[in-house]
């Protein structure tokens, strides 16, 4: 970065400016790639939420602002990034993947994807990151009308409304003659208090972080009971299996490099499972915790009983990071309020005989479609990954409703074809 530096950072401060102040400021160089990175985001078609929201006008705004952390804009919007960074990670990526023995079809979805990026560049969904917890406050005239938009109407002056799982013996089985559903998983995240997020993480602190999950989840019991398992070490046939079986976070997301998520790894990043891996917590990938329950079938009570046991005795073992109003804090904006993500993994070949039907439709219900390796991946054999898109708003107990109710109107819909 030091090359790119094209102005003095004194420049830009005044001569009575003091060195505290000045150390406050954003330097010439970051001040150039956002100059750049967003006269290019302007020039583009990109779809993203963040060319969206970003006007010329708040994006003045937010270009000098600095959170305690030291995160700047540029750190919130980089994963959309310019060509020149998206092409390096490209590059090194396709070369790491190329190396390295995965799985065919995960290899060819990579590399296709990759080319893509390269010629669109600009194809994120919502494209902004949180670098650290104080951002959505110090950056809010981006994050809000972003929240909004992707949140179905969270309004800057609403709140999320207090933790509330509701009443876990009213879901049951969505599929209970296993026609459609072949796999039902609920995930929330949690971020762990008194760290900033993986952009302004360092080594130290992942291993810290690391040894502090592990710790503590290795005092859970019953079902829950079960073994960390450090990526550090792990051996490569065992982690792609991992990732096949959809257990595992896969490697260099491309979105995740770009933000600055994937530094120093695979230190600090982990996966916690039971026996007979129903029960599941990811350490360190996009946010400090994934607490994940899922199974085989279509039973959503079991699935969701299980994730609250869990979500509820983690909790009293570590203090998590909270906001007022935007609930649960996370790396990503889509993901605060609840951060629980309720999907199927599903076939439903009529509806998705035309893929942008199916996305219509789903959208309807407020459901979001994925690939069956999860986001930004392609539907392998027909199965799609379906889940609810609104997390904030609206409780934990609605959030899964949501998925609930929308699932079952599209079996309806695709029994009725
Ligand atoms: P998340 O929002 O939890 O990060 P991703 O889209 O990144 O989800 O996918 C993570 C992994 O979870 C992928 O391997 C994906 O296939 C898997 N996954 C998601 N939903 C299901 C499901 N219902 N059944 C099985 N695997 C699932
Ligand atoms: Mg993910």
């Amino acid at each position: 970065m030091a090359s790119l530096v094209l102005t003095d950072s004194s420049q830009l401060t005044s001569d009575s400016t003091t060195f505290s102040e000045s150390s406050n400021m954003v330097d010439a160089a970051v001040l150039e790639k956002l100059e750049s990175g967003y006269a290019k985001l302007a020039a583009s078609d990109s779809k993203s939420l963040l060319k969206k929201y970003l006007t010329k006008e708040i994006f003045d705004n937010l270009k000098t602002k600095k959170t305690s952390f030291g995160s700047t804009l540029l750190d919130v919007i980089q994963s959309v990034g310019e060509d020149f960074e998206i092409r390096k990670q490209q590059n090194s990526y396709v070369e790491n993947i190329r190396e390295h023995e995965v799985n065919e079809s995960t290899k060819k979805q990579e590399l296709e994807s990759w080319d893509r990026i390269g010629l669109e560049n600009h194809d994120s969904g919502v494209g902004i990151y949180a670098p650290d917890a104080e951002a959505y406050t110090l950056f809010s005239d981006l994050f809000d009308p972003i929240i909004e938009d992707y949140h179905g109407g969270f309004k800057k002056t609403d709140k999320h409304p207090p933790k509330e799982w509701g009443d876990v013996d009213t879901l049951g089985n969505l599929d209970p003659n296993g026609e459609f559903i072949i796999s039902t998983r609920v995930r929330c995240g949690r971020s762990l208090e008194g760290y900033p997020f993986n952009p302004c993480l360092t080594e130290a602190q992942y291993k810290e972080m690391e040894d502090k999950v592990s710790k503590t989840l290795s005092g859970l019991e019953g079902e829950l009971k079960g073994k960390f398992h450090p990526l550090t070490g792990m051996d490569k046939t065992t982690q792609q299996q991992l990732i096949d079986d959809h257990f595992l976070f896969k490697e260099g997301d491309r979105f995740l490099q770009a933000a600055n998520a994937c530094r120093y790894w695979p230190s600090g990043r982990g996966i916690y499972h039971n026996d007979n891996k129903t029960f599941l917590v990811w350490c360190n990938e996009e946010d400090h915790l994934r607490i994940i329950s899922m199974q085989p079938g279509g039973d959503l009570g079991q699935v969701y009983r299980r994730l609250v046991t869990a979500v509820n005795d983690i909790e009293k073992r570590i203090p998590f990071s909270h906001h007022d109003r935007l609930g649960f804090l996370t790396f990503c904006p889509s993901n605060l309020g609840t951060t629980v993500r309720a999907s199927v993994h599903i076939k439903v070949p009529k509806l998705a005989a035309n893929r942008s039907k199916l996305e219509e439709v789903a959208g309807k219900f407020n459901l979001q479609v994925r690939g069956t390796r999860g986001e930004h991946t392609e539907a392998e054999g027909g199965v799609y990954d379906i889940s609810n898109k609104r997390r904030m708003g609206l409780t934990e107990y609605d959030a899964v409703k949501e998925m609930n109710d929308g699932i079952a109107e599209l079996i309806k819909i695709e029994s009725s074809l």
